[in-house]
Order: structure tokens, then sequence, then C-alpha cells
């Protein structure tokens, strides 16, 4: 399976991947992981923010 967060995926995706998390305001980081806001709502998070859960699972 392809990964979602390395090489030519990224070049694809808007901004090529990087943005400012909502969660902890870094500019000019990769927004590749599913993550929530504080109300619940789905969002794009970076890997500092990213729940720890994902770290295991093998994608
Ligand atoms: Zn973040």
């Amino acid at each position: 399976m392809a990964t979602k967060t390395r090489g030519n995926v990224l070049l694809q995706l808007e901004g090529k991947g990087r943005g400012e998390c909502p969660l902890c305001a870094r500019t000019g980081i990769k927004l590749l992981y599913d993550g929530v806001l504080g109300d619940g709502t789905p969002t794009k998070v970076c890997k500092y923010c990213r729940p720890k859960k994902q770290l295991k699972k093998a994608n």
C-alpha cells in the first residue's frame, strides 16, 4: 500500500501538504494526520499533534 505521508503524494496535496497546524499553530509544517479540534471537528494535524494511537497502527 502506498504511503500517504511521503514522496510525490505530498506534491499533489493543497500547499504540497504543508500549512498551519490548527492545534499548535506551527506554520509551514506538513499536515498529514487525522486529528480532531477541541469541539470534535475532524481536521488535519501535524506529526506533533497526531493521536498517539496512530503511531502504532501500520498504515
Ligand atoms: Zn500541530
